[in-house]
């Protein structure tokens, strides 16, 4: 069918296998030849991003600045005033500035481009029969795409089946409320809303699993035809950062009014000329505005963001970087997050009879043994009714395959799936041969809301339902169980909860599987058909060891005083196990679901504040936690994965959703997605959202006392009525050149070697802390006393006027040079080895500002532009120790406030 058409066909007015036939595919989807031949006309199922703003629009945007606003006035001024060298300077100065800006945009929006296509959505899809796990941008028309609760919709649809299928549709139309999907065509001019036989890229499936056919990908969706465009990554910036904006937006005004009361009482009270007042007010406005910093705050936060990229966290939500550094406690899932879910069956029990089973992941390969003995298979089976039963019920009740390929088995399902489909295998059974004997006429699919899964089979006199699912459930469904030689007798309920139990604690987890012969010929299986009377055919245990890298995560976030708890479906003796395994503590006590169920608010709150494992836990559980500990003051990081999880995600301070068998719904969510679903990857995340806030502050730490200093230095010598130290251009020079080289710095800083034994940050604790405040203060003033005291120091050995500056210029840089040893590690000693050697990085830019010193004061083109004149050897060597005297008497500042034990 050509494009137009396909695209024009009001496809929910016509049948299902109307669609298929006249999209030329099948129940058994495409071919893999026709699925190259559309994709080459119909282009790939991907939106043209936004388009971006021109060059112009974005130079633009970084001109509209107080700042730049402050600095053209003052060009136009000098200029008027015949001061050709300090308007060439001040306008280098505006180019300069809005180029650092545009460069570090750039710089920030492609961290963030490259983590969007780690969140590119994923489709199942059938083809030549196959289900295939693909990238969704290489879906074409006439695809079959399988859907299952918690999916985005790929592209536009028509359902060929439904089961239970609610599509929430707000994406597109707004309804919040989700949608009842059904296979029958409708009228042909229903509206979008109406269109029930229908689904839409980008509307999430909240309920139920479907079958349905590409229509429409691409801009040729319905959502891409309005142009709108899904965003996976938010853009925008993060609380801390307005502040600091909101902040850097009252000292600009602050430090614009004190310049015009400077010229006010300059001209007036001290009789200057105007000309040479306008300069002295220009230079304090310069001085004082921190040039460099809101470029180097958004740099610092996108750098965290890549490296956070690169240990397996995408951040979806900008502010969760700086959430990430306050986080006290994580709750995770236990499968696969702390777990390996690589699942195992080690032991097989019936009434009468247990099984012991060798060998380790998917591999069928595994011997057999009862009571120690050894036994063949075939063998097993034929003295076993029960176990052969139950094999059968692992096989049959069960939706994951097994695939071998140079002899390595991989799993295409759910883990605890595989684990039962390779037991049946080592059982000696195909399930392959299975399926086809006895094909599956029904099924209720596992959910975790139900925790069992049930499927119906048809039998010679009748049919057979086959149910597995934890075993609390299960046993209360049963009324027989049957005996080793297959005879039926009444449930002995206690005896197999104790058994249940010494399995649990183990830390094994426990599935029961049962059956039910109904009569006649049923084919729609209800949940009525399972609630009772089945018979219990036995036990698996299954292990799931932790990950290595969790054990070692969990006690990274014990000493960073965070605290881990665990929320799992699982038993919660089995959750108990694991997590002592994992070294959460000794005396675990799980809370359970039920129990939950039953506490108030207040007892709810004292319960969380000490529990560490929640087991039987649903989602809604899960909200409920989320709020109880917020409510006791506590900044939490959750993880989902279901589609049910998204509203505790929402809730959660950083919602962490699982990338690899997370719903879409979930990352969605999430504010955090993990590649790999690995619970390290969280106390990763902490570790780095702790570096960048650190490196945040020490960007302020360093940049805000050299403005002080250089502020100070003119207000000083204005008010005491003699010649600035460092002329207005001077001063620019130095925050646009050394102050942004070296502060740039900071934003690439290495975590510090303690950044995981500290407490958590308090999420109301201020940027600039009293500490902080301190720093700025003390260090201002040192700052001035290097500027003022090498001034007065060459003015007094006889010095020009402008050696004398170019000495003060070069002592300021110097500084600022060992200022950044100092700032590097805030609080602990600089006088490290790691301290004195710096990154690369580091010595870089130490040496880059070191050779434009050089050229500032020996480069004759300089030297006209900035008045500077060439210094002595012996002079450069005292600049030098007025350098190294900041760094020394930090470190002793550092030193005493350890001793004293003073926090600040
Ligand atoms: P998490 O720790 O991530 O919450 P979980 O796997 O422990 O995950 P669920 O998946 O909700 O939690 O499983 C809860 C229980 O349901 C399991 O302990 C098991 O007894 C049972 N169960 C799990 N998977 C299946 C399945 N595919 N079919 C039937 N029962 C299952």
């Amino acid at each position: 069918m050509p494009e137009q058409q396909i695209q024009s066909r009001r496809w929910h007015a016509c049948e299902a296998d109307e669609t298929l036939r006249e999209l030329e595919s099948s129940a058994a989807g495409l071919s893999r030849q026709s699925v190259e031949e559309r994709l080459a006309r119909h282009g790939a199922n991907r939106l043209e991003e936004a388009k971006p703003a021109s060059v112009l629009q974005r130079l633009l945007r970084h001109l509209n600045n107080v700042l730049l606003y402050v600095l053209i006035a003052a060009a136009v001024v000098t200029g008027l005033m015949g001061h050709w060298v300090d308007t060439f300077v001040i306008l280098v100065v505006v180019v300069l500035n809005v180029a650092i800006g545009f460069v570090q945009e750039g710089k920030a929006e492609k961290a963030l481009q490259a983590i969007r296509h780690l969140l590119a959505p994923h489709a199942v899809v059938l083809r030549e029969g196959r289900q295939q796990d693909v990238d969704a941008a290489e879906l074409v028309p006439g695809d079959v795409v399988l859907l299952a609760s918690g999916d985005s919709l790929p592209a536009d649809v028509r359902l060929l089946q439904a089961r239970n299928l609610r599509i929430d549709e707000a994406a597109l139309t707004g309804e919040s409320v989700p949608v009842d999907k059904q296979v029958e065509a409708v009228a042909d001019d229903a509206s979008i809303g109406d269109r029930l036989c229908m689904g839409y890229a980008g509307t999430l499936v909240t309920q139920g699993q479907a079958r349905a056919v590409v229509v429409a990908t691409g801009a040729a969706t319905e959502i891409g035809r309005i142009g709108r465009m899904l965003e996976s990554v938010e853009q925008g910036t993060t609380p801390l950062l307005r502040k600091m904006e909101e902040f850097g937006r009252i000292q600009t005004l602050v430090i614009l009014a004190t310049s015009a009361l400077l010229f006010l009482f300059g001209t007036l009270v001290r009789g200057m000329g105007t000309g040479e007042m306008f300069i002295a007010a220009v230079g304090l406005a310069v001085a004082a505005i921190p040039e460099g910093l809101p470029a180097i705050m958004t740099i610092t936060l996108a750098i965290g963001v890549q490296r956070m990229a690169t240990r397996s966290a995408v951040i979806r939500r900008l502010p969760a970087v700086e959430t990430l550094g306050s986080v006290t406690v994580i709750c995770s899932d236990k499968t696969g997050t702390l777990t390996r879910n690589e699942m195992t069956v080690q032991e097989v029990i019936c009434a009468g009879q247990s099984l012991e089973v060798e060998g380790a992941g998917y591999a069928p390969q595994g011997a057999l043994s009862v009571d120690g003995a050894a036994i063949e298979p075939a063998a097993l089976l034929a003295r076993s009714p029960a176990l052969s039963a139950l094999m059968h019920a692992a096989a049959l009740c069960n939706d994951a395959s097994l695939h071998e390929n140079e002899q390595q088995w991989t799993l295409a399902g759910d883990p605890t799936e595989g684990a039962l489909l390779t037991l049946a295998m080592k059982a000696g059974l195909s399930p392959t041969n299975l399926h086809v004997d006895r094909p599956r006429l029904d099924v209720i699919p596992f959910e975790s809301e139900h925790r069992f899964m049930a499927t119906l089979h048809a039998t010679d006199d009748g049919s057979e339902v086959l149910v597995k699912g934890a075993p609390e459930r299960i046993l209360a469904m049963c009324a027989n169980q049957m005996m080793v030689d297959g005879e039926e007798r009444p449930l002995e309920l206690e005896l197999w909860h104790e058994k249940v139990e010494a399995q649990a604690q183990a830390g094994r987890r426990v599935l029961a599987l049962a059956r039910r012969r109904l009569p006649g010929n049923k084919d729609m299986l209800e949940h009525a058909d399972v609630a009772s009377a089945l018979t219990l055919l036995g036990l698996v245990a299954i292990i799931d060891p932790p990950r290595e890298e969790a054990i070692r995560a969990v006690a990274q976030c014990r000493a960073a005083g965070i605290r881990v708890v665990m929320i799992t479906g699982d038993h919660g003796v089995t959750a108990s196990a694991i997590a002592r395994q994992l070294g959460m503590g000794d005396r675990i006590q799980a809370i359970t679901g039920p129990q939950l169920e039953h506490m108030d608010e207040a007892t709810m709150r004292r319960a969380v504040a000490e529990a560490r494992v929640f087991a039987r836990a649903s989602p809604e559980h899960k909200l409920r936690l989320v709020r109880a500990l917020q409510a006791n003051g506590d900044v939490v990081a959750m993880t989902g994965d279901g589609v049910n999880d998204a509203p505790a995600l929402k809730q959660a301070d950083v919602g962490v959703a699982m990338g690899m068998k997370g719903t879409e719904a979930a990352k969605q969510a999430g504010a955090i997605v993990l590649a790999d679903d690995n619970f390290a990857s969280i106390a990763h995340a902490v570790e780095e959202g702790r570096t960048v806030y650190d490196n945040l502050r020490k960007t302020v730490t360093f940049l805000l006392p050299i403005n002080g200093g250089e502020s100070l230095s003119l207000l000083l010598a204005v008010l005491l009525g003699i010649a600035l130290p460092i002329t207005p251009v001077q001063v620019l020079w130095v925050n646009m050149v050394s102050s942004v080289a070296l502060a740039m710095v900071l934003a690439f800083e290495p975590t510090e070697a303690d950044v995981m034994q500290r407490p958590p940050r308090r999420p109301d604790e201020p940027m600039l802390s009293r500490f902080v405040i301190w720093r700025i203060f003390f260090v201002s003033a040192l700052f001035l006393a290097g500027i003022f005291g090498m001034y007065q120091w060459m003015l007094s050995q006889g010095a020009t006027v402008e050696a004398a500056r170019t000495v003060a210029v070069n002592t300021l840089v110097c500084m600022e040079v060992f200022y950044l040893f100092s700032v590097r590690y805030l609080k602990a000693p600089s006088f490290t080895r790691e301290g004195v050697k710096g990154t690369p990085r580091v010595l870089v830019a130490v040496f880059g500002v070191f050779a434009l010193q050089l050229l500032f004061t020996y480069a004759p083109f300089m030297q006209s532009l900035f008045e500077s004149e060439a210094l002595s050897l012996f002079t450069g060597l005292v600049v030098v120790l007025a350098g190294l005297a900041v760094l020394v008497i930090l470190e002793i500042e550092k030193a005493l406030l350890r001793r004293l034990g003073l926090g600040l």
